[in-house]
């Protein structure tokens, strides 16, 4: 059988991964979007264990020391991390894997990993993210720049992705995804063999 591939979709807060991997799954439903551990309080929608797994910071550290993340980062003063053995045995079964992450633990993961490919999402202009970031109304004003600040260094390492997708529109940034990892997980025949 076949391994699966992974694909890491990733970039700034305010580029609206979330929305396009939503979006992604309901077009491609044999696609398993990994589920992360963090430190970070749950949002009123959010539920454990579908949203995140939701651990304090000492049943995150246990975790770390039994080595059980294939990566971890702390982003915007929270911990995160992807769970190993879940990605893992999906991949050795032959399914593609998504992990939405931030840029720390997408190279982290890529140096484990070489067959896991890197997906920069950006939004169309640095006015459009700064936009998103403050409009998202659920942080202060502390936390806003913050994450701004996070935002224009990430925005620097898009050159060191597979691909890059401009979240200009929700339906077409997610045909382009579909057909990204189309080319990669069945690339053409070679006709020459
Ligand atoms: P939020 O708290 O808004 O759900 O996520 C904040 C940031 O953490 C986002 O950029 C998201 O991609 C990132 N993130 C979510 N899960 C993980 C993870 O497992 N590992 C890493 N490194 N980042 C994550």
């Amino acid at each position: 059988m076949r391994s699966g591939h992974l694909f890491i979709i990733s970039g700034p807060s305010g580029a609206g991964k979330g929305t396009l991997v939503k979006e992604l799954v309901r077009l491609m439903p044999d696609l398993w979007v990994s589920v992360s551990a963090t430190t970070r309080t749950p949002r009123p929608e959010e539920r454990d264990g579908v949203d995140y797994y939701f651990l304090t910071p000492a049943e995150f550290d246990g975790r770390v020391r039994a080595g059980e993340f294939l990566e971890h980062a702390e982003v915007h003063g929270n911990r995160y991390g992807t769970l190993r053995r879940a990605v893992e045995r999906r991949i050795s079964h032959g399914m593609d894997v998504i992990l939405e992450i931030d840029p720390q633990g997408a190279f982290q993961v890529r140096k484990h990993m070489d067959r896991s490919r890197l997906i920069f999402v950006k939004a169309p202009t640095p006015e459009d993210l700064e936009k998103r970031i403050r409009h998202r109304g659920a942080e202060n004003d502390d936390q806003i720049r913050t994450r701004l600040e996070t935002a224009r260094r990430e925005m620097e390492l898009e050159g060191s992705y597979d691909h890059v997708v401009i979240n200009d529109d929700v339906l077409r940034a997610t045909e382009d995804l579909m057909a990204y990892i189309h080319s990669v997980s069945e690339p053409p025949e070679d006709k020459d063999l």
